[in-house]
């Protein structure tokens, strides 16, 4: 749409590191297989998005942007490392909980 409108070169800039693991936690995020960045390099996604360059934020520059300097906020969408142990919800109605 962009190049439509006349734009000569696309540099997209993402301001988050790439999102490779579901969210449990409330936001609605897709499954790790409709998750392009757990499937993709980045080159395939600019490919894939056509755009002439493609990055994104560093968790270690998110982690800056918002001062956490003691690693107690949640990052699993971004590493795959959930704070928390996580439970399976067709364990749980098996079980009867
Ligand atoms: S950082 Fe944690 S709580 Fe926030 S969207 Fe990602 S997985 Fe969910």
């Amino acid at each position: 749409m962009v190049r439509q409108a006349g734009a000569k070169e696309v540099h997209l800039r993402v301001s988050c590191p790439p999102t490779i693991s579901p969210c449990f936690y409330g936001v609605d995020t897709p499954t790790r297989k409709e998750l392009i960045a757990a499937n993709q390099s980045v080159e395939e996604i600019r490919k894939f998005v056509e755009a002439d360059s493609l990055s994104y934020l560093s968790l270690g520059s998110l982690r800056r942007a918002v001062s956490d300097t003691d690693a107690n906020y949640c990052y699993a969408c971004y590493t795959g490392n959930y704070p928390t142990e996580l439970i399976s919800v067709d364990m749980l109605m098996a079980t009867g909980r």
